[in-house]
């Protein structure tokens, strides 16, 4: 038996014991990964790998105390990172951080539930999301665009919109508007902690659970990659911004160039990256959607993208990169 992905099921849940819990994967940390029991990993048809959101079960229906309520979020987004098969009963294991992230202080009381998706199920818009506190993806120049993409075509993405990394989901639906592109964009509002609460590694993102991120993968899979170039539009701490992504260094110092030159006061950074920000490995969902050395990200700090101008400038300057250099 499988379950519909909107399907939502009843949870049991169960502290990780430490051995296990360092046998994870780091990134995404632990708090935002749980284990799975064998049964509820084959009844759902789950991944290892894919996202689920998991919460508290419905107020109404099972008696929280008031101390776990506090500021908790009334569900998450985890990643299973694996399956226990000891028969203790709780379909789901997380450690202390990711239980307190749903405001869950004693597991063994508690009642849950699981969806098979990281993204809403049914909203699809950024206004949607943030009127109800929620995590949507969509695209722009939509569904149509996902069937007759021919290989030639750029893709932008954003998976981490709204107040996640704010302005990123903004600058790619301007990006693609301006290039004729398709963007795939995610947009999440949580009060006070959407990062928290919404974000996903994109080295983490899993399809099986943004169905239009996989619509635009399947649509590609005949031609091997779908997309001809692709853009990923990033926020980070930093005070510079950085350009990596597959492009070979000329391509990246010329987004690096266009960009300084419209914001002459900003630092851009497209050599010497980090590794965690230099989006070249092969797991980032961007190079899983365009071909090796035809993939930027971009990491731009909080300042730029508050900020209406800069924000736009970047929006130019890529716009003029891209437009020179897509056909090459
Ligand atoms: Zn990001």
């Amino acid at each position: 038996m499988t379950v519909d992905s909107t399907e939502t099921i009843g949870v049991s849940f169960a502290r990780i014991d430490p051995d296990e819990a360092a046998l994870h994967r780091l990134d995404p940390p632990n708090d935002h990964c749980c284990t799975v029991s064998q049964e509820l990993l084959e009844r759902a048809d789950l991944d290892v790998g894919q996202q689920l959101r998991i919460g508290r079960a419905d107020e109404r229906r099972v008696e929280i105390r008031e101390e776990e309520r506090s500021d908790a979020f009334r569900d998450a987004i985890y990643t299973v990172a694996g399956a226990h098969a000891r028969p203790d009963r709780a379909d789901l294991r997380l450690t202390d951080g990711g239980l307190e992230r749903i405001g869950i202080a004693d597991p063994a009381a508690a009642r849950g539930f699981v969806r098979p998706l990281a993204v809403h199920p049914s909203y699809d818009s950024p206004e949607a999301a943030k009127r109800h506190d929620e995590f949507v993806e969509f695209l722009v120049n939509g569904d149509d665009a996902v069937e007759s993409s021919d290989s030639a075509r750029t893709l932008v993405v954003a998976p981490h919109g709204g107040y996640v990394e704010y302005g990123t989901d903004r600058q790619a639906a301007a990006v693609a508007t301006r290039l004729d592109a398709l963007a795939w964009v995610c947009a999440g509002f949580s009060d006070g902690g959407a990062f928290d609460r919404w974000h996903v590694t994109s080295t983490a993102i899993h399809p099986r659970s943004f169905p239009a991120l996989q619509r635009i993968l399947e649509a590609g899979a005949d031609r091997n990659r779908p997309f001809n170039r692709a853009l990923a539009l990033h926020g980070y701490g930093g005070d510079e911004t950085l350009v990596g992504g597959t492009s070979d260094a000329s391509t990246r110092a010329a987004v690096a160039e266009a960009i300084e030159a419209r914001i002459p006061a900003h630092r851009v950074r497209a050599r010497g990256i980090p590794p965690e920000y230099d989006g070249t490995a092969p797991e980032n969902v961007l190079n899983r959607l365009a071909p090796e050395g035809r993939t930027i990200q971009l990491e731009q700090p909080k300042a730029v993208r508050t900020d209406e101008e800069s924000r736009e400038a970047i929006v130019d300057a890529v716009c003029e990169v891209f437009g020179e250099r897509l056909e090459r």
